[in-house]
């Protein structure tokens, strides 16, 4: 399977380049250059898998010729055997035929892991083929970052650097970070805002020369293809659950920078019997403003209780218009041109099919906070405000009460301890298990000025030969 670039300039790659290129060369994100798609019989036929076995179903054909299935399967096994529910994602009823697909039972508690864990087993496979060292460098304001250093903790050709502002990212984010000790990882608190922390590592991959001899950066931000592609199968395997494909399935999705939805479509594109796609979106609106009102313009952030949702835009969303512009590369690059200087406009015939696509709805922090409330007064069960957002989402817009809906649950409750207490419990929320002790951890973090020279020579200098 050949990758192709959404903005049409750049060459085509195979799986593993595109695993380890970030952004292509002309701008654009790199997309399967054919979409697989499976027949009902076919799809029916999975009912039965486990996740693990679904997942090699739903990879195989788009890694095919890269990856021996048998590496794959290695690398699936491995990816998920530190989830902490044998189901990975498992299911829970909140209403009538309104589900919640619990996505946050890996490692630091975010729908992140699912992605993160494989990718890091991936990017490590890859690089040992090829005899090949990178370095990460990202900037986090908070669940990218642990879920980025869990995935790569255990990776021997990856040393990995993360950027968080320092003494503004919550305590539990920043011990997710900062205790984990291995010698390939590297917290930085730079005295600076998120916004500092990302121009500089934007900066570093515009130039990469300080860098040890050999040593090139990856991206592991959502923009990364194997991180939409190891989405796609819970699609599946919630829709499988609820009895498709001999039934519809619909869901709703809390969205940032549209990663997560855009596996949803390519899960109905390749056969999954999807109904409604419902983006839910926090006061940063730009995608419920572009389907509601053909308004996508750039808005000044606003920072809310779902602060993993705060985008100003969506960068997956350019591989939404693609495939709503029938894949025409050349229109893209020329609608991300007008979107450079403030806003870009759908054109009638993409906005109508967006519109067919996609339901939107919006939700302020007040109205948040008494979705918590409503479902632990009905339920007894406590999501998180960016989980409480698709479900107020899904309930707002729903057309058919027949149809199954599932709210994907991004993030465990216990991350974000101030929005529940603002929905009335008494208590945090407890952290799992397996992370009662984070308090009691060793922290290893380095605390660095604001100045690109001194963050890059400590780069420099901690990469391990
Ligand atoms: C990253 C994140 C989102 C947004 O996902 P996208 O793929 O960027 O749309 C939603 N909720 C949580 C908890 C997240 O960490």
């Amino acid at each position: 399977m050949k990758y192709v670039s959404t903005r049409g300039q750049a060459p085509a790659l195979e799986f593993e380049d595109v695993v380890l290129t970030g952004l292509a060369s002309d701008g654009g994100l790199y997309v399967p250059e054919t979409i697989p798609e499976f027949s009902q019989e076919e799809i029916a036929s999975w009912a039965g898998l486990s996740y693990q076995e679904l997942a090699l179903k739903v990879m195989s054909s788009f890694v095919a010729g890269s990856i021996p299935e048998a590496d794959l399967k290695d690398l699936i096994d491995r990816s998920y055997s530190t989830f902490r529910h044998q189901a990975i994602v498992p299911m829970v009823q909140t209403g009538h035929n309104e589900w919640i697909l619990e996505l946050f039972q890996g490692p630091t508690l975010a729908f992140k892991d699912v992605a993160l864990q494989f990718l890091g087993n991936l990017l490590d496979y890859v690089l040992k083929k090829r005899d090949q060292k990178v370095v990460i460098m990202g900037a986090t304001s908070g669940d990218t970052g642990s879920a980025a250093i869990e995935g790569c903790r255990h990776c021997d050709n990856v040393d990995i650097f993360i950027l968080h502002p320092y003494q503004r990212v919550s305590d539990v984010q920043r011990r997710q970070m900062t205790t984990v000790i291995e010698n390939n990882v590297h917290n930085i608190a730079m005295k600076g805002n998120f916004d500092d922390c990302q121009n500089l590592v934007k900066a570093s991959f515009a130039d990469q020369s300080f860098l040890p001899e050999g040593r090139q950066l990856a991206a592991v931000n959502s923009i990364n293809w194997a991180r939409i592609m190891a989405q796609i199968v819970y699609y599946f395997y919630a829709g499988l659950s609820v009895g498709s494909p001999a039934r519809k399935v619909s869901f709703s999705v809390p969205t940032g920078n549209f990663g997560d939805i855009f596996a949803g479509y390519i899960a109905k594109r390749m056969g999954l019997p999807v109904d409604q796609l419902v983006i839910a979106t926090n006061s940063n609106d730009i995608l419920h403003r572009c389907i509601s009102n053909n308004d996508h313009s750039k808005k000044a952030l606003e920072h809310t209780l779902s602060p993993s949702m705060d985008i100003m835009m969506s960068s997956n969303f350019e591989r939404m218009l693609f495939e709503l512009y029938d894949r025409d590369g050349a229109k893209i690059a020329e609608l991300m041109e007008d979107f450079k200087s403030g806003s870009m406009t759908l054109g009638e015939a993409q906005l109508s099919k967006a519109r067919e696509l996609f339901s939107s709805y919006r939700l302020g922090d007040d109205e948040m906070i008494d979705v918590i409330r409503d479902v632990f007064e009905n339920c007894e069960y406590l999501v998180d405000p960016h989980t409480a957002i698709g479900v107020e989402a899904a309930r707002k817009t729903r057309r058919n009460n027949d149809v199954p809906m599932i709210c994907l649950a991004t993030a465990h409750p216990a991350k974000f301890p101030e929005a529940v207490k603002k929905a009335g419990q008494k208590e945090d929320p407890a952290l799992p298990h397996h992370m009662s002790d984070l308090f009691d951890r060793e922290e290893k973090c380095e605390i660095l000025d604001h100045d690109a020279q001194v963050v890059r020579d400590f780069v420099a200098s901690n990469c391990r030969a």
